[in-house]
């Protein structure tokens, strides 16, 4: 508090009141734009000065006011097309304005802790066309022609069938990654969601396997694993309609079926590539239904999911099970060991502890993609800040808007937990939205095929949890809703990044709506990372070396 003396007609008044009194006064000055509240005390004696307390942050915003005035304000707005578009339009920040690393942005969201914010609103708006993982999107294509896939030296039935089916250029990913893995390194490839990563890693693990003179060998030669059982089936999927040429077989393990199911799957001959989820592998392991000693490729998929604390520890039993490379020259010749393919967008402090113990940390050659972490340029993506009970209508009119204002598409919506997803699939229902459900709690029969089906387009609309949000290819995706706020900067890049994939639809969009004051600071992280055009803030793309362990030497 800081004590201010007044003037005798003031001091009259206060000494009315008495001492110690709660007084609104009009404002002292032009400086003031509101009444300003103050506590008074009157002295001891009338004929004291009285005194006025005023709270320190109070003098500190008429400070503020005080300096800013006369200083020109920095105008994010300029003629031309907007990055983002709010409510307010002074708020608003044209594309070509790159808020400065010094600089503090004035955010559309700053006040949306507050109830009174409700019906707020802004957008990221779209700068890009083509995402800028598709190889030459940024180049002049007439004078630079993008390379092919027969440039990356993959056998010539590989570049056929990619062909076959639409898939002439390398992306940006599977540019920096294949020559890197046919050279024997191990990699981690940390690139952004719907970047072609699959590809990544299976055309250089499928030539490799067609080429060796093993490939009589009666052992599985590489091991795919993933997060969950869709990811499974879709990327065997891919990989059978890569193998097709060369007679490979593919075959899937996944938790939820039981036991009988995972020893059918070894029955006869093991497959040449197994695409499993960790459960399910280590009970295949532990009834010895095959052997990990011999692999040529051990992948791990999406792996900042597979490296959190409830997958590490089945993780690392995996690990052990198989002879990793920590050389190139390892990965040949007789008694070779398999080499380490780590694929994900983010890689949490548990990757190094466990991966130290299997091979060297310090020669895993790293991919980083350039705009990693970063807002896909070529997704508009809105936030809504809306009261609970109104998101089933704020969603139902976003539905309603993709069919009949935008030509129709398919919708993925997100919510936080598996009895969100049922309850607003009745709600859906009663509305007359035809609709898929998908979510963990759900038996494994139900489970299975429901993704299937919607990639084939039987239900134009998905609710699901975030399982769906990892790894799932949705290229026919035009509107990602986030009806309940994602809880961490990584699930808003994997949720958003079921639109604008390589060889999608080109017109994704992101609405999330921002109910409760904690779903605030996340996305005012995202506002301000737009604002600066750099990466969300805390996501790790490398692997962290394990801590020295400290003795504690009495
Ligand atoms: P992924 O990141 O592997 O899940 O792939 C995302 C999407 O990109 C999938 O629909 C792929 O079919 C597609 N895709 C992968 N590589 C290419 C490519 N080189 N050209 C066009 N689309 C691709």
């Amino acid at each position: 508090m800081q004590t201010l003396k007044v003037g005798r007609l003031a001091s009259a008044s206060f000494q009315a009141l008495g001492s110690s009194r709660l007084f609104v006064l009009p404002p002292l000055s032009r400086h003031f734009s509101v009444r300003q509240t103050l506590f008074c005390q009157a002295g001891p004696n009338p004929e004291d000065t009285p005194v006025i307390r005023v709270p320190r942050y109070l003098l500190k915003r008429v400070e503020n006011v005080k300096q800013a005035r006369g200083k020109p304000k920095i105008s994010t707005v300029k003629a031309g097309k907007l990055l983002i578009q709010s409510r307010n339009p002074s708020l608003n920040q044209s594309a070509g304005y790159a808020v400065g690393k010094f600089e503090q942005p004035v955010l559309c969201s700053k006040g949306w802790k507050h109830n009174k914010s409700f019906g707020d609103y802004f957008t990221i708006n779209s700068t890009k066309e083509v995402a800028p993982f598709i190889a030459g999107a940024q180049k002049d294509t007439e004078q630079d022609p993008s390379p092919t896939f027969k440039d990356l030296h993959i056998s010539k039935e590989l570049v056929e069938t990619l062909e076959r089916n639409g898939f002439m250029h390398p992306t940006v990913v599977q540019l920096q990654t294949i020559p890197k893995v046919m050279r024997g390194h191990n990699i981690l490839c940390a690139a952004e969601t719907g970047s072609g990563k699959t590809f990544s890693y299976l055309l250089p693990v499928i030539h490799r396997l067609q080429a060796d003179v093993q490939s009589e060998s009666n052992t599985t030669r590489a091991l795919v694993l993933v997060p969950s059982r869709e990811l499974a089936e879709q990327v065997a999927a891919v990989s059978r309609t890569l193998c097709s040429p060369f007679g490979l077989c593919t075959r899937t393990v996944g938790g939820g079926r039981g036991v009988g199911h995972i020893k059918m799957v070894f029955k006869n001959n093991p497959p040449d590539i197994l695409v499993a989820t960790p459960g399910a592998l280590v009970k295949a392991l532990r009834r010895n239904c095959l052997d990990l000693s011999e692999l040529t490729f051990f992948v791990v998929d999406e792996a900042d999911t597979m490296f959190d604390p409830s997958f590490c520890e089945l993780l690392e039993e995996i690990l052990t099970q198989a002879n990793i490379a920590s050389d190139p020259r390892e990965t040949r010749g007789l008694g070779h060991k398999a080499q380490l393919l780590l694929i994900g967008a983010t890689f949490p402090d548990g990757v190094g502890e466990v991966l130290s113990k299997v091979t060297d940390l310090g020669r895993i050659v790293t991919i980083k993609s350039k705009m990693l972490h970063c807002l896909m340029p070529h997704v508009k993506q809105t936030f809504l800040k809306v009261k609970g009970a109104d998101k089933v209508l704020e969603l139902y009119q976003a539905l309603k808007k993709l069919q009949h204002e935008r030509g129709g598409g398919a919708a993925v919506v997100f919510c936080n937990k598996s009895s969100t997803v049922n309850w607003l699939g009745y709600s859906l229902e009663e509305m007359g939205v035809q609709h898929a459900r998908l979510q963990g709690e759900m038996p494994a029969e139900v489970r299975a095929g429901i993704f299937r089906s919607f990639q084939k387009g039987t239900a134009n609309v998905l609710i699901c949890t975030d399982i769906a949000s990892r790894g799932l290819d949705t290229s026919k995706v035009r509107l990602v809703v986030n009806y309940d706020c994602p809880e961490s900067h990584t699930d808003y890049i994997h949720r958003a990044g079921r639109v604008g994939r390589a060889g999608g639809v080109e017109d994704g969009e992101v609405l999330s709506f921002v109910t409760h004051p904690w779903d605030v600071e996340l996305v005012q992280n995202i506002e301000t990372a737009a604002r600066r055009r750099t990466s969300l803030p805390g996501m790790k793309s490398e692997i962290q070396e394990p801590k020295a362990k400290v003795l504690n030497v009495e």
